[in-house]
Formats: C-alpha cells, sequence, structure tokens
C-alpha cells in the first residue's frame, strides 16, 4: 500500500489524499488551493493533478469547504466518471458551494477580458476556468450519500465509515478498512476536526481504538483559541458601546458555519438577557441558503442548539432576524443609521455585499465592526484589524472612523489542546501518523507536541508530491 500527498502538506489548503491498495486506488479529498499567486499556479498544475484520474476508483470526501471538494469538477472534467462519496448535508452544502466557484472564476475570466480589451489587447494569456458553472452542476451527480457510522463497501475488500468531525455541518473523519494481501489494514483520515463544545455541532465523534496509518490535521496545532466566555464578553462589550453610540454593528462574516454561529450567540445572549433585544439583518445570498440547509438537518445539531431554535420561535420579538434576499432589499439596509446588527460575507471583506455596508458604516465613528474570523495577509479584513485609518472600497478612498473589534474565540478548528485530546483516543499509538493540513512551523510544532506529550515515534511531516508506502 502506499499513499500519495497532493495538497494539504505543509499547507493549510487544497487538500487531496491519493491511496493505492492493491489494484484499488482512491482519493480522500480534492480541494482548490487558496490564498496569495502561488495557489493559482499549484491549481493549474491541477490540470493534470500528477495521476491518471482515470484510474481512481472512488472518491471519499470528508466535507464541503472548497480546500477539500473545490477540485472535484476538475477531476470529473478531465474524465473521472466514479462516485464520489460525502454525508447528505456535505451533498446539500456543495450544491451551493461548487456552481458558486465555478461562477467567482467565470467572472474573474469576464473581468480580466474586459481589462485587456479596454488595454487594446486579446484574451490570449487568460487562463480558462478550471469548471464552469454547468460543469460543477454535472459533477453533483456523481455524489453518493453515506450517513454517519454505516458501512459503505466501496470496493473489493475496503469498508468505509464516515463519523461526525463536528467542523461543519456534515463533516467527517473517515475509518477505512483495507484489506492488503489478507491483511486488514485500518486508516483514519480526520479531515478537519471542530473545536469541543462550540456552538450548533455536536463535538467530534471519538476515535476507533487503533489505527495502523492516521493522517491529521494540524491548522491549529501550535494554538490555544480563547474561551467562549471570553468571546462573549468582547460581543456584548461591542454591542454596547455601538447602541450607546447610536450605530451599527457589521460582522463580515463566512456564509458557512461562522454564520450561524453568530446567530446562535447573538441569540443565546439575547435569551439569557445579556443583550438587549436585537434586530438581526443576515445579508449574503449564500449564508441565507447555509442557513436553510442547517436547519433542513436538525439531527445534525446539538441539544443546546436545537433548544435555542425553540425559544427563537417562541419569541420572534426578542431577536428578530431577517434574512435578505434580493439586492434592492440589501442596499435598502443602506439607509439604516442605527440599531441594527448587519451579518455579511465574504469574511475577509474581498468580495460579495459587506463591501457596501462596510462602505456606508466605516466613516461614523458611532458604528462598530466585528471582525470574527481569520484574516489572511493582503485583505481588506486583515487592513482594518491593523487598524488601517484609511482604506480603498471600489476604488474610493473610505476613512475609518467606525470602532474595530477582534473576537478571536471563534474558530471551526480545534486547537492544540483539543487535537492531542481526541488523539488521547486511540488506545495505543498509531503505525504511523501524518502530520497535514498545517502550515509548515504549526505542523512541525503539533508533531513535536505529539512526540512529547503522547509518547508516539512514529510522526511524519509529508512533502507535497510525495509517495510513502505504508
Ligand atoms: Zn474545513
Amino acid at each position: 500500500m502506499r499513499l500519495g500527498f497532493f495538497g494539504a502538506a505543509g499547507e493549510v489548503t487544497g487538500s487531496c489524499t491519493l491511496v493505492e491498495a492493491g489494484d484499488t486506488r482512491f482519493l480522500v479529498d480534492c480541494g482548490m488551493f487558496q490564498g496569495g499567486p502561488e495557489a493559482r499556479a499549484k491549481n493549474l498544475r491541477a490540470l493534470n493533478f500528477g495521476f491518471d484520474v482515470r484510474k481512481i476508483d472512488f472518491v471519499l470526501l470528508t466535507h464541503a469547504h472548497i480546500d477539500h471538494s473545490g477540485l472535484l469538477p476538475r477531476l470529473a472534467v478531465l474524465g473521472y466518471r466514479g462516485p464520489i462519496y460525502a454525508t447528505p448535508a456535505t451533498i446539500d452544502l456543495l450544491a451551493v458551494l461548487l456552481p458558486d466557484s465555478a461562477h467567482i472564476q467565470e467572472k474573474e475570466g469576464e473581468w480580466q477580458l474586459r481589462h485587456r480589451h479596454r488595454r487594446g489587447k486579446d484574451e490570449r494569456g487568460i487562463p480558462a476556468p478550471l469548471y464552469t458553472v454547468a460543469q460543477a452542476q454535472a459533477t453533483l451527480r456523481q455524489l453518493k450519500p453515506v450517513t454517519y457510522g454505516a458501512t459503505l463497501q466501496a470496493a473489493p475488500g475496503i469498508r468505509v465509515r464516515f463519523h461526525d468531525a463536528g467542523h461543519i455541518l456534515g463533516s467527517a473523519w473517515l475509518e477505512v478498512t483495507a484489506n492488503d494481501e489478507g491483511r486488514a489494514r485500518r486508516l483514519v483520515f480526520s479531515g478537519d476536526l471542530g473545536m469541543p463544545e462550540r456552538p450548533v455541532l455536536n463535538n467530534s465523534e471519538k476515535v476507533v481504538a487503533t489505527a495502523d496509518v492516521l493522517l491529521i490535521e494540524s491548522t491549529y496545532g501550535d494554538r490555544r483559541h480563547r474561551s467562549l466566555p471570553e468571546t462573549e464578553d468582547e460581543i456584548v462589550a461591542a454591542f454596547v458601546r455601538t447602541r450607546a453610540a447610536g450605530g451599527n454593528l457589521i460582522i463580515p462574516s463566512f456564509a458557512v458555519g461562522r454564520t450561524q454561529e453568530i446567530i446562535y450567540l447573538l441569540a443565546d445572549l439575547v435569551r439569557r438577557q445579556r443583550l438587549a433585544p436585537l434586530k438581526v439583518y443576515v445579508d449574503s445570498p449564500m449564508a441565507n441558503a447555509a442557513t436553510q440547509i442547517t436547519l433542513a438537518h436538525p439531527e445534525l445539531l446539538d441539544a443546546e442548539t436545537r433548544d435555542l431554535i425553540a425559544w427563537q420561535q417562541a419569541h420572534p420579538e426578542k431577536m428578530k432576524l431577517t434574512f435578505v434576499a434580493d439586492v434592492e432589499a440589501s442596499k435598502a439596509l443602506n439607509g439604516i443609521r442605527s440599531g441594527a446588527v448587519i451579518i455579511s460575507a465574504s469574511g475577509m471583506c474581498e468580495a460579495g455585499r459587506i463591501k457596501y455596508h462596510l462602505r456606508e458604516n466605516l466613516p461614523r465613528s458611532e458604528c462598530s465592526i466585528l471582525i470574527a474570523g481569520f484574516q489572511a495577509a493582503g485583505t481588506l479584513g486583515r487592513r482594518l484589524v491593523d487598524g488601517a485609518r484609511l482604506v480603498h472600497i471600489f476604488g474610493a478612498p473610505v476613512p475609518v472612523r467606525a470602532r474595530i473589534y477582534t473576537v478571536g474565540g471563534l474558530s471551526a478548528h480545534a486547537d492544540q489542546a483539543a487535537l492531542l485530546d481526541w488523539l488521547r483516543g486511540f488506545q495505543q499509538a498509531p503505525g504511523r501518523t501524518f502530520i497535514v493540513h498545517g502550515e509548515a512551523t504549526a505542523a512541525g510544532n503539533f508533531a513535536s507536541a505529539i512526540r512529547e506529550r503522547l509518547g508516539w515515534s512514529a510522526v511524519h511531516l509529508p512533502q507535497l508530491g510525495e509517495w510513502i508506502d505504508i
């Protein structure tokens, strides 16, 4: 048997692992590289992936995030016709996320074309989108649902089980049992693991007793998250100050996961009377779709969240929640001068309706911006966090007079302590452990923590493109 590491090796995006077990070959995840100019080059390299996609027998998908799923349509375009196994909620989310990813690529291509035409040049040199909206939609037909706990006979001698990873709706860690020349070998793929005791989703399921091979994510493998009570205090402080000053509270947020978490926290703070009654507008088509999908899967929500939804439905006046659908209604929000909480995407303020709300509210000292997610270098969100006094939105200068709050405790990923706790579920050290899905420093520090704290010795940091016999 051998493993091929084709993404998320020494970095956090592009998850893609190829497993060869006898005559069977399968992929775990097929994600897009994201962030920075190098990501674009790497996605283009995925024009041929470095392996023959037609020889893949099946694909296992841990969850819907684009850095795990975003190159699935590319795989299909190149000739992969087999099944892609994922949980039902993941499939629902992909129906929104994959066509959206294609749409963004098509728009970017059109923009570049216009830009070149204006400069009197033709379209030569403009990279084609990795896939079109139609191709993304066609890929959705290859998705096959597998529920948590069910045993999937994916190929002769290969059984797979999906377990709740508590990361985003439908997320899973995978247990694969493969027959290797008469010997049953167990492989565990962590996918992305959620932070335990956080709102909305259940905690990740405990691991199986043993594994011959483990791949574990390490996004925050060298960090500790702030506690939830601290995060709540920060939100209350931002809200109280903004209400006293007579402004609006603007929250840039990722559409999937983070938006639903923030809605939960706000409703819970109102229920506990730490916040006065609220008017909350969710202004992002993607966030609205993701929230609807979340509500359509009550079986995946934790008990506290189901309670809170019931409370909110019984007391709609306490937290008036409006999902803004069309552009006109979105523009009308600009007329609200005070008392509104507006949650909008994109999470790093680079695209989408959030830019209009920032343009409107940033120059007003009575308003506040609550940043609740990771902001990559070079984004508008990062400039705000770094204290810029002037930013540019749609090419025009916008002074920053609103108060910027950064809330540190919300993360969809387990921190180092939570990752180590999950690993303690193994009754003995896995035969070999591979650290993936982390920047080099985080992955390296996490490997040391595993060696020192758990006493495991066979811990490896794979390189991009590396093949390893297991
Ligand atoms: Zn993820």
